[in-house]
């Protein structure tokens, strides 16, 4: 065999090796050699054994030998190729190109938060992957919770996450067809009007009894569902489904279908009171709208069943209906039930109060919509509740605004230095460390702030470097600190300190979101400020800007005195 095989087998297996914590095998080499040369698909019989040795001896090497000698010997192995991100979405069963239709359908009776991303992103996903169309349908037949500002938020949410939709409509357009097919249900004996005190409904379906309610004859019904437009006071009759009073799945027990509710809707004002229960409008919606591929959360899997017995019942198409786990993190919960009254008992300052999932808070705190996207689709589509770590959406983020987060000094707790013979007048730094972002001027006088941390380690006579700037000597130490300028050359030993000239000091809060519920239970301590001191260039970025505290972490500008942490 040429030894131009074995070396290329020996730069293979150096390389899977060091990649595997030292460790190569056969099968990895070969399926490596023969994907690179396919001049030896047809030797690999006679290159076997070579690769059996070549491996053996490799693996004989220590991590760091292999490493070396990678680096010798075959340089141009050790360009690391950036791993493909996963888009983790499968195929989508039964998916035709260009037939897709899938639906996003919030209520409207709160804010936006990132499980409504998770999945609006993933019905969008999907409608492109098949070059299909997305519908956003306002889910709002239950005027008690909901508010013209809550359809509004969400649509504000889904522009700023960049999720387009294809259509927009809300259930409540289709009432006349929803009272149509309810209607329909009555008739054919599907369904029937219930007098029944909810306590009564609520006994009866836990112990599987049906009540007399369930014996009326076509005629009751059809009057009695009449009524429910006049006569009936809200809770005095329902409509159920004819579900089966015996089924395991609670969910079947004859369900309720419409209801009385007696408030101002949002968009309809006072035009109806019998309202469609969320089970009702949903089969029909979907079956109506032409949504191929249906997705929810899990803990609506039970309901399946009835909502494909509805459109069975009614004769009408069937949409795929398919669930995915809901999106929560350890200590903060992302459902509207828990963060509406934190917001309405004032613990929090409101929807953007950046401790929260909610889209506002997560753009204000510096949580851009791109990094939103990557995280919902690293997740994938499974169904397994594990909590999502927050910090892996704060990866993806931090790769995406480090590179145009601005560098800027800052400090905290601060304390005053006096650089005895201080002769610069003015410094350039750097607004980034690799890339061209400019330059900033800074005006000096040899008085500084420092951060009260870094100021509580110094001892007189200790040296340290002011970053970007010099070397100092400390001479005195008091309330104030004396320091003597002692040269530029830098020195890797001395402490770096960063510093704010006291002329131009700007001053400035920093808000720190922390866990909200610690073992289930509200978090007092949720929201750290710390009193900082920054560059007067602070002042000149917009609102927004997202910034990089040199020494502590990235922040985004929320007002000229307020800053919010975003992550380290
Ligand atoms: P909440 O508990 O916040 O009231 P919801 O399911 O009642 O949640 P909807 O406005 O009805 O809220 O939700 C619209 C869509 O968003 C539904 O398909 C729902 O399954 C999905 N969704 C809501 N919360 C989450 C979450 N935490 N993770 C993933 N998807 C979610
Ligand atoms: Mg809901």
């Amino acid at each position: 065999m040429k030894d131009d095989v074995k070396k290329a087998i020996r730069g293979i297996a150096l390389q899977n090796a060091s990649e595997h914590e030292g460790k190569t095998r056969n099968d990895a080499v070969i399926s490596k050699i023969l994907g690179s040369r396919p001049d030896l698909r047809s030797k690999a019989k006679e290159i076997m054994p070579l690769i059996s040795e070549i491996v053996s001896d490799i693996n004989k090497l220590s991590l760091s030998e292999q490493k070396s000698e990678l680096e010798s010997s075959f340089p141009e192995l050790l360009v690391v190729k950036p791993k493909q991100e996963r888009v983790g979405l499968p195929p989508l069963d039964g998916a035709e190109n260009g037939k897709v239709i899938t639906r996003f359908p919030p209520e409207p009776n709160g804010y936006p938060h990132i499980g409504h991303a998770k999945a609006a992103i993933i019905d969008e996903e999907y409608a492109k992957m098949y070059g299909g169309k997305l519908i956003l349908r306002f889910d709002d037949t239950n005027p008690e919770n909901e508010r013209l500002e809550y359809y509004a938020a969400i649509k504000v949410g889904l522009d700023w996450l960049g999720v387009k939709y294809d259509q927009i409509k809300n259930t409540s357009d289709d009432m006349e067809l929803i009272y149509k097919k309810g209607l329909e249900m009555i008739e054919s004996g599907n369904a029937y009007v219930c007098t029944c005190d909810k306590e009564t409904i609520s006994k009866n379906r836990r112990e599987m009894k049906a009540c007399k309610c369930r014996a009326g004859d076509h005629d009751q019904n059809i009057k009695r569902w009449h009524d429910m437009f006049e006569k009936y006071k809200p809770g005095e009759a329902i409509v159920r489904f004819r579900g089966d009073m015996q089924s395991e799945n609670t969910v079947m027990r004859d369900p309720a279908m419409f209801r009385i509710i007696d408030e101002i809707h949002p968009l309809l004002i006072d035009k109806y009171r019998v309202w469609p229960n969320y089970d009702f409008a949903v089969a029909i919606e979907d079956s109506i709208d032409g949504v191929t591929h249906a997705f929810r959360t899990k803990e609506y899997e039970l309901r399946n069943e009835l909502y494909y017995t509805i459109l069975d019942k009614l004769g009408m198409r069937k949409p795929k209906m398919f669930e995915f786990s809901r999106l929560e993190f350890e200590g903060m919960p992302v459902s509207k039930r828990i963060l509406k009254p934190l917001v309405q008992d004032g613990k929090v300052s409101g929807y953007d109060d950046p401790r929260l999932p909610t889209l506002e808070a997560l753009r204000r705190r510096g949580i851009v919509p791109e990094a939103i996207r990557k995280f919902v689709l690293s997740l994938g589509f499974t169904k397994s509740d594990t909590l999502a770590p927050f910090d892996t959406l704060e990866s993806f983020n931090r790769k995406i605004i480090d590179v145009t987060s601005i560098r800027l000094f800052m400090v905290t707790g601060p304390v005053k230095i006096i650089v005895k013979n201080n002769k610069l007048t003015e410094v350039e730094l750097p607004n980034h460390p690799q890339r061209d972002m400019g330059k900033r001027r800074v005006e000096l006088d040899g008085n500084f702030y420092i951060s009260g941390e870094d100021a509580k380690t110094l001892k007189v006579r200790d040296q340290i470097r002011l970053i970007e700037l010099y070397n100092v000597k400390i001479t005195k130490i008091g309330s104030e600190i004396e320091a003597e300028y002692t040269g530029n050359d830098f020195k890797a030993e001395f402490p770096k300190i960063q510093w704010i000239p006291q002329k131009s000091a700007v001053k400035l809060n920093i808000l720190i979101p922390k866990t909200l519920f610690v073992n289930e239970k509200f978090n007092e301590y949720s929201l750290e400020t710390k009193q900082a001191y920054t560059e007067s260039h602070y002042l000149e970025l917009n609102e927004g800007a997202e910034i990089q505290f040199v020494r502590f972490g990235y922040c985004r500008k929320d007002s000229a005195m307020q800053a919010i942490y975003t992550h380290k």
